[in-house]
């Protein structure tokens, strides 16, 4: 006699209550009428994770009023872990963005660390950029007048995991200290800080863990929503951001309202929808740059730099002309094609949506420009290696989706249909002329350098 048993809600959870939610195990109801469900903890390592609860249903409590229990078939339990908490009871039209989530931790074979090359494509091509930028436009006598410059602090916003942010702090490091020796050469270099900005619930272990023993820097973690202000009034000398400026701070609402014409029905993104599903993006999209702006004008010193490398598309494409849209349709077809043999409901598909956005170059343009407290520096297309160089097989595509999005998509579908999903995707990925042909992946990289106009002048000169 047995049967399995499926947590349908949870009474009460603990403050992670989604990292919590997404990691429980079902095992089956033994002999002796105990369901034990595993709870694991915490960021995602890889596939290596901690139990943190092990919670044991006793069989008489699957038979309580609240439990379906027809035998041999599964079972839908609510369970009480603490009932002074309030109940947490998921309506699919209404699951909301988690306010944090994260690339794949760790190490192992789905994890950022391993399948990030695209994304370091665009920090290797910007290397020359940047250590320009800040030889022609990081004036250290002028910085040293209105603040303190020992140490020197650094910020990257939307970190991960490494090896990319490593990289580029690196980079960032010596082409100052390079800036500090031409401009004083008898001065003694300052010491530099540098601050790891992602959210929560990034797997910062694996990026400690990771860096060089020899560095020239002293690091921190600062986790939090780059959205608002991570770090002190004042206090940042460089702000770095990279592959980040693409994520959304929530998902507009319209999108995942039925009665409005943005609903993004069968979809989990804008591409090939409606113009008002885009429209509501580019909406979100625009109000969160400007956050991220107000955030680090407040951060940085006057006089201080701040360089974005920020995945965008043509202005004359539209979205779902390019190949990460269509990659991010496949993924949709293929949830939706679960849901058509009954893995999940399609309103389980309806109420996901991807909070990504690629803008057109004017549209970025006009968004930064808006923002008096930056100067415009440079800005331009980055020349990095495209997809089919920096990912050239089907698997290396299916792993870069697999590590960025398991964790929403886990968070919303569960654990259990990642193998079939992304199994289901790369085929697709496959089968598909058009998102393998090089000619179509239009998705670019713009570099932006920025400059904190300071306080008494809005025209910084050496
Ligand atoms: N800069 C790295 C990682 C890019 S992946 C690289 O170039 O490889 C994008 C990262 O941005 C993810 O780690 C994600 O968690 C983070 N991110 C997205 N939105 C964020 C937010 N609002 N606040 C902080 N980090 C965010």
């Amino acid at each position: 006699m047995y049967s399995f048993a499926s947590i349908s809600s949870f009474s009460s959870l603990p403050p992670s209550s989604l990292a919590i939610a997404r990691h429980v195990m079902p095992y089956p109801v033994g002999e002796h009428g105990i369901a034990r469900y595993t709870m694991l903890h915490g960021p995602r390592q890889s596939r290596s994770r901690h139990p943190h609860h092990v919670i044991s249903v006793q069989w008489r409590d699957l038979l309580s009023p609240h439990a379906n229990t027809s035998l041999g078939r599964p079972i839908r339990v609510n369970i009480n872990i603490d009932q002074d908490l309030k109940p947490c009871v998921e309506d699919e039209r209404t699951i909301k963005l988690p306010k944090s989530y994260a690339m794949n931790g760790g190490d192992g074979n789905y994890s950022y660390a391993q399948n990030s090359s695209y994304q370091r494509g665009a920090v290797d091509a910007a290397k020359e950029l940047i250590k320009e930028g800040v030889a022609a436009k990081l004036y250290i006598k002028q910085l040293s007048s209105s603040s303190s410059i020992n140490p020197f602090c650094i910020a990257d916003f939307g970190c991960s995991t490494g090896p990319n942010t490593l990289l580029a702090v690196q980079v960032i490091l010596e082409a100052v200290e390079q800036k500090f020796k031409s401009e004083k050469p008898t001065a003694q270099l300052p010491e530099f800080q540098v601050f790891f900005n992602d959210h929560v619930l990034n797997d910062f272990n694996t990026l400690f863990q990771s860096l060089p023993p020899e560095r020239r820097y002293r690091a921190a973690g600062v986790a939090g929503s780059f959205y608002g202000r991570v770090l002190p009034k004042a206090s940042l000398h460089f702000a770095f951001s990279s592959s980040s400026l693409c994520w959304i701070s929530e998902l507009p609402e319209e999108i995942l309202d039925s009665n409005s014409p943005a609903w993004n029905k069968g979809r989990i993104h804008y591409t090939g929808a409606r113009k008002e599903v885009s429209e509501a993006y580019a909406l979100q999209y625009a109000k969160d740059l400007e956050a991220f702006l107000h955030a680090r004008a407040e951060e940085l010193v006057g006089g201080g730099l701040m360089a974005l490398l920020v995945p965008a598309v043509p202005n004359v494409m539209t979205s779902s002309e390019t190949t990460i849209g269509t990659e991010i349709d496949l993924l949709g077809s293929c949830l939706m094609d679960m849901a058509k043999m009954g893995s999940f409901s399609e309103a389980k598909v309806d109420s996901f949506n991807l909070p990504l956005y690629f803008p057109p170059i004017e549209e970025l343009e006009a968004s930064i420009e808006a923002n008096t407290s930056f100067s415009i520096e440079r800005m331009e297309i980055l020349n990095n290696p495209p997809k089919h160089v920096a990912m050239p097989s089907v698997r290396h595509r299916t792993l870069f989706f697999r590590a960025c999005f398991e964790g929403l998509l886990e968070n919303h579908f569960g654990s259990h249909i990642m193998d079939e999903l992304f199994e289901r995707y790369s085929k697709k990925v496959a089968e598909s002329s058009f998102t393998m042909n090089p000619d179509n992946d239009k998705s670019i990289f713009m570099l932006v350098l920025l400059k904190r106009k300071s306080e008494s002048s809005q025209n910084d000169s050496p």
